[in-house]
């Protein structure tokens, strides 16, 4: 079994390249240049050297003390959260910057809908002098105005998505739109392992620095460069392809993928995409995705802004079908209780989103001398508004 991209753009039966005819031009050139690029050393020197220098890498890999007594296993946080712009995004916006310059692009467009992408990428394109647009839906630009006052900050134009229910999806539309408009100076830099092949492995590949950071660590650490089981929570999927990327073929190492339950799977808000979750087509990929009976993309719910998206990408749709890793859901209320617990005992603030994933805690076991990495895939300055509207802090 084989759980990288093949040839074809596939993992198993998911991913490809599902898209309008006029965009081919720009994603075949994506397709037919982001390996060959990636892997020249001018480019792995300057994507390591920003890496260093400007995100902070690499992000230490901490033993939770208190945590590990607590549930009598070895638990370590991989801390993401420590990463310029506060979580693992950026990985990935400066792995593509560096890819846009040298395809010649001198101007990037995103699209956003907590804004977290979006200040990551208005980031790198300040820090390359190139111009940046984001579109975002006119809702979430009411919702996230935080986010929006960074972008602006850092010299981004903030477009709205005016169309449907003026979110994600209909930013998304507004920015394939641009894209087949401005196929020859503009590069898209998509957040997620979403998207039309190569994006997903493309992305992917960025945030692999995660789990190859872990192996040199857990060496140091424990005289072996793997864990016993990787857990992360997962949105699109990106900090979780990240932290799996160099033991997807590993079969010492037992996956686990955390999914937002919402207000409950059986309660039409929820983003438990494994569980509710059919094949479809989403932003050019064949995945699962929640959809009506005739194949309408459901609105998810989660508390979690970043864990909000009907899909997942073609990647974990194939470790979910094939059963190489173990899919768990988690409703709001526990991800807030563990964003608290994970404050009060190891003196960390998650993301919301961060905070699902330690809620495996709680449905499944492990062993004393079990080795359990978390991705602490982003910190809670983002969240506190929700926290404090939460626990009337
Ligand atoms: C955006 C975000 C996520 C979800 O995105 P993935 O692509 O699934 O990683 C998770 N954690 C944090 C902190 C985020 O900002």
């Amino acid at each position: 079994m084989n759980y990288n991209v093949d040839e074809r753009g596939y993992y198993g039966d998911f991913g490809g390249a599902f898209i309008p005819e006029m965009l081919y031009p720009n994603v075949a050139e994506l397709k037919e240049n982001y390996l060959k690029i990636t892997a020249e050393p001018e480019f792995k020197k300057e994507f390591d050297a920003l890496l260093k220098s400007y995100v902070g890498r690499p992000t230490p890999l901490y033993f939770a003390k208190r945590l590990s007594e607590k549930y009598n296993t070895k638990i370590y946080l991989k801390r993401e959260d420590l990463c310029h712009t506060g979580a693992h995004k950026v990985n990935n916006t400066i792995g593509q910057i560096l890819l846009a310059k040298r395809l010649g692009k001198n101007r990037i467009i995103a699209e956003t809908g907590a804004g977290q992408h979006g200040v990551a990428t208005a980031t790198v394109c300040a820090l390359m002098g190139i111009e940046c647009i984001v579109y975002m839906g006119a809702l979430d630009i009411k919702r996230q105005a935080p986010n929006v006052a960074r972008m602006k900050m850092l010299g981004a134009e903030v477009r709205p998505a005016m169309s449907g229910s003026r979110t994600l999806k209909d930013a998304t539309n507004e920015a394939i739109r641009d894209w087949i408009n401005n196929p020859v100076d503009t590069h898209y830099i998509i957040g997620s392992v979403v998207g039309p092949h190569p994006y997903p492995d493309m992305v992917a590949r960025f945030q692999s620095v995660i789990s190859e950071e872990i192996k040199t660590q857990l060496l140091e650490l424990e005289g072996r460069d793997y864990p016993d089981h990787v857990i992360a929570c997962v949105g699109g999927g990106s900090n979780a392809a990240g932290l799996y990327y160099h033991y997807l073929n590993d079969e010492r190492v037992n996956i686990i993928a955390v999914e937002a339950a919402g207000k409950g799977i059986d309660t039409g808000e929820s983003a438990a995409t494994s569980v509710l979750g059919k094949e479809g087509i989403i932003h050019g990929s064949k995945t699962l995705l929640m959809q009506t009976p005739d194949g309408q993309i459901t609105e998810p719910y989660s508390i979690s802004a970043g864990l909000d998206y009907p899909g997942v990408g073609p990647m974990h749709a194939h470790l979910f079908r094939t059963k190489r890793a173990e899919f768990v859901s988690v409703p709001d209320q526990e991800a807030m209780d563990w964003g608290l617990t994970l404050s009060q005992m190891e003196g960390i603030i998650p993301a919301i989103e961060t905070a699902h994933a330690f809620a495996a805690l709680d449905v499944r076991k492990f062993k004393p001398n079990e080795v359990v990495v978390f991705n602490c895939s982003g910190r809670g300055d983002k969240d506190l508004e929700t926290y404090i509207d939460y626990f009337k802090l």
